[in-house]
């Protein structure tokens, strides 16, 4: 048990069960492991689930069977109300226990999920009141739990949320037809549609809790509730209104319209399938009851489910790369630009003391004027952003080089640049301290030539916006120190970001993913084939942005140089630079950021024509999507031949978690394998037959069959 631990359950027995009697006798009492009860003087019963030797709660089947033992006690001891909450400091819990949905069937499923309805009807038809007192995250099934008391207290700092969408799933343990009784029915759809949580407050206006309110408040409304005196919250004329079918009907259709802008049904079938039962049955708890079990049952069986599993796995394992701190505590960041800025005020967000050089006043006032939106959107919160603020301290002479722990160099992609720059910090670093590069496709093995320590060198490659995008890349080369790649993986993921280890080769690996897509794209614009096509061939497998729309966005000169640099490093065959597009950038014309490149833009968004209005015939073709992706397949698999990535696994987050590829497909190689390593070779080898060598299937593929 952790010192910050106890402290919280000290304090929160103090404030919440003064008179608990004899809470440890009743502990070596409890028979099971991760609930814990006793009954205090007046007959209430305190129950705290408190998952031994974790730091937060998680569900599962075992939670759930001794919850109906614990219940069994209750209706013999008849307690005058019964108080469930958690012992640990992170929250009530933070849902589900994932494993269980690996690999699952719809019959484990639905064996699994018809007791746990069990247990919380039991649970919800106690005759006293029950009260759930919720802080921190009480999300999925926590939430569920919470929903079949009678009433819900919400702690200020709670988050409560439905997450079970981003894994393909809905709610499946009475969430939903027990949210929809207690809450306003738009609000509670909009929660499990989005996946959004709601804080404290917000989910006693909407009347999924019956009272927000602070820590030391506990006590006095479960009084105030044994008493008769607390109000039950009523979500009112709403729920009656979509009591009636016709009204359901009507929203529903705005709920398909609002769900297929960023989930297209054949990919992600959740959402509709909410909306299906919600319109089917949400007049009566008890269809709803059976439709959620049926329809979760039928979900976790989809590719989408099992792979957004996969994908909630791959970003653990990320995360599991870290080992211990990274003792790192100030970072100075020198490049306020684009990256640098947005580098720099995200750690600041983050809690690290930020020091930001540039050779220009500009940059710097805007990267602050700009982290201050970010942190302000981000952390809701004027107290927070006010201190994050505080932490980003412009710095234009760079006096911070001397007392930062990381120094992380966002300067001009140019390696004389970049050169000069270490000439000049490394000298007054501090003992211990690192020197990381922002750069996306120098070979560090050439920016470190020069250094008096290139063991202390690493590249810390982060994708743009920093804010968004989760991915960072921790690039290694031959002289780069083992302490120094562990702290720099430690740092990325104490930033909330995810680091994936590669070695220093050109393009890395996303960026070389990325080129061949964008490039091919580039080279079917040049055969005529409508970009709002291109883009939507991508899009519809899944992509995030299609390729077109990517090169502008990126900027047309910046895509030329990076894939001129992949040329140049890399063997194999490369499709040829458009001259044209050679042209574009020479008139200025690169992409979103002059308003004009391959589109136009209007107010940041490129005007395209739909997809649907490009006349039958004109330059389609079933290659498309194949010359789009197969492409940066390929890539991936030559970037793990060469070892510029470890393994599969890594390579799969790597991608979706740095480009967004399909996350819904589990990732690239994921991809491949579900597909058949044979049947994309010879794909590969049909196009490269047809379009040209640059198709060749890569040595690598063998290893991977
Ligand atoms: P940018 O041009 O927006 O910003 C560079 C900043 O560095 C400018 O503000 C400039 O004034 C400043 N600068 C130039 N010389 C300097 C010096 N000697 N000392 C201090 N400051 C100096 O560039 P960017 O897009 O932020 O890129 C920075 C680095 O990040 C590059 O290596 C780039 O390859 C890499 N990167 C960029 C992206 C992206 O999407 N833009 C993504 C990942 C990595």
């Amino acid at each position: 048990m952790t010192g910050g631990k106890t402290a919280y359950m000290d304090k929160m027995l103090e404030t919440l069960a003064p008179r608990i009697i004899e809470l440890g006798a009743a502990r070596d009492a409890q028979p099971h492991g991760n609930w814990r009860y006793a009954m205090d003087a007046d007959r209430v019963f305190w129950l705290l689930l408190d998952r031994p030797g974790k730091s937060v709660n998680v569900v599962d089947r075992e939670v759930l069977e001794e919850l109906n033992s614990v219940i069994d006690r209750i209706e013999q001891e008849r307690p005058t109300a019964v108080v469930l909450r958690s012992a640990k400091p992170a929250g009530f819990a933070a849902g589900a226990d994932i494993n269980q949905f690996v690999g699952a069937s719809t019959q484990d499923i639905r064996s699994m999920l018809g007791q746990g309805h069990i247990v919380l009807d039991r649970l919800a038809a106690l005759s006293m009141p029950t009260i759930a007192v919720i802080h921190g995250h009480c999300l999925g099934a926590g939430l569920e739990i919470a929903l079949a008391c009678r009433y819900r207290l919400a702690v200020h700092g709670a988050s409560l949320g439905f997450p079970e969408v981003m894994l393909g799933l809905h709610p499946g343990l009475g969430g939903t037809f027990r949210s929809l009784e207690v809450a306003d029915p738009v609000e509670a759809m909009t929660m499990m549609l989005t996946g959004k949580p709601v804080d404290a407050r917000r989910a006693r206006s909407i009347g999924l809790a019956d009272a927000a309110l602070e820590e030391r408040h506990v006590a006095n409304a479960v009084a105030a509730i044994r008493s008769g005196e607390m109000r039950k919250g009523d979500a009112g004329l709403r729920r009656r209104a979509f009591s009636l079918r016709p009204a359901r009907s009507l929203l529903a259709k705005q709920m398909r319209r609002k769900a297929a802008e960023t989930a297209p049904k054949a990919h992600y079938p959740a959402p509709y399938k909410l909306i299906d039962i919600w319109e089917a049955n949400g007049g009566s708890a008890d269809a709803m009851r059976k439709a959620e079990l049926d329809s979760f049952a039928e979900l976790i069986e989809t590719p989408t489910a099992q792979n957004l599993v996969r994908v909630f796995f791959l970003r653990e394992k990320m995360r599991g790369l870290r080992s211990g701190k990274s003792a790192i505590a100030h970072v100075h960041v020198i490049g306020a630009g684009a990256m640098g800025g947005d580098i720099a005020a995200w750690a600041a967000r983050q809690g690290f003391t930020v020091t930001l050089q540039d050779i220009d006043l500009k940059p710097i006032g805007r990267a602050i004027k700009a982290g201050a939106g970010m942190m302000a959107a981000t952390l809701k919160n004027d107290l927070k952003t006010r201190d994050a603020l505080d932490r980003l301290i412009p710095d234009p002479d760079g006096i911070g080089v001397a007392h930062a722990d990381l120094v992380i160099e966002a300067a001009p992609e140019r390696i004389e640049v970049k050169r000069a720059i270490y000439q000049t910090v490394e000298p007054r670093l501090k003992d211990g301290a690192l020197l990381a590069t922002n750069t996306s496709a120098l070979p560090l093995e050439q920016l470190s030539d020069g250094l008096a320590d290139p063991s202390r060198f690493v590249g810390l490659h982060f994708f743009n916006p920093v804010s968004r995008m989760q991915l960072v890349e921790i690039v290694s080369h031959p002289d780069a120190g083992d302490e120094t790649l562990r702290r720099a993986t430690a740092f990325a993921v104490e930033l909330s970001r995810l680091p994936a280890p590669v070695r220093s080769a050109p393009g890395f690996l996303v960026n070389r993913a990325l080129t061949p897509y964008m490039a091919e794209a580039l080279l079917m614009v040049g055969e005529g084939v409508p970009k709002e096509r291109i883009d939507a061939r991508a899009e519809a497998f899944g992509m995030p942005m299609g390729p077109v729309e990517l090169a502008d966005r990126v900027g047309l000169d910046i895509a030329l140089e990076v894939s001129a640099s992949l040329r140049e490093g890399l063997d194999g065959d490369f499709p040829e630079t458009p001259a044209w597009l050679v042209q574009m950038v020479r008139e200025g014309r690169l992409g979103a950021k002059t308003n004009g490149g391959l589109y136009e833009y209007e107010g940041g968004k490129p005007k395209k024509i739909h997809v649907d209005a490009i006349p039958d015939g004109a330059k389609d073709d079933a290659d498309l999507e194949d010359r789009l992706i197969l492409p940066m397949l390929n890539a991936v698999v030559a970037a793990l031949r060469e070892g510029v990535v470890s393994d599969p696994d890594l390579a799969d987050g790597a991608m979706v978690f740095g480009t967004g590829f399909a996350p819904f497909r589990g990732g690239p190689m994921h991809y491949a394998r579900d597909r058949g390593v044979d049947a994309i070779v010879r794909r590969m080898e049909e196009l490269a037959e047809k379009h040209g060598p640059r198709f060749r299937p890569d040595a690598g593929w063998q290893a991977l069959t």
